[in-house]
């Protein structure tokens, strides 16, 4: 099987360069450039993953007490807003970090960043356009 490289996507033609070459799943890198950018995502990832979740749980709850109690405001949209803001900010897709091995680290989270911002500015001009 082809190896492809966890950050760019790439096919990775040595082995030089892996990720938590002890771990099960081996994240192979195609050169030290993506091995130090893919380390860089992973270590971030790792820092904020539990505040980011906290931060979405609470907007997710908000959320849903909005529509729970038919709050007809445009301010009911607000916690969506936020929500597509924080997937925008932390675009966390995997716990299991093999799982970005599919289109790479950078394409994946382009792909997060491009739904948390469309959804972050769609709820934003509800808000807005009731105004
Ligand atoms: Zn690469």
């Amino acid at each position: 099987m082809e190896k492809k490289c966890i950050y760019c996507g790439q096919p990775v033609t040595s082995s030089r360069h892996v990720l938590n070459p002890k771990a099960q799943n081996e994240l192979p890198c195609c050169s030290a450039e993506c091995y130090n950018k893919a380390k860089g995502f992973l270590d971030w990832d790792m820092k904020n993953r539990d505040r980011a979740y906290i931060m979405l749980f609470v907007c997710i709850a908000l959320n849903l007490a909005a529509m729970a109690l038919k709050i007809t405001s445009p301010i009911a949209y607000l916690p969506m807003t936020a929500i597509g803001f924080l997937i925008w900010k932390y675009p966390f897709a995997y716990k299991y970090y093999s799982s970005y091995s599919r289109f790479g680290i950078v394409r994946t989270t382009k792909i997060i960043r491009g739904v948390g911002a469309a959804t972050s500015l769609f709820s934003l001009a509800f808000v807005v356009a009731a105004f």
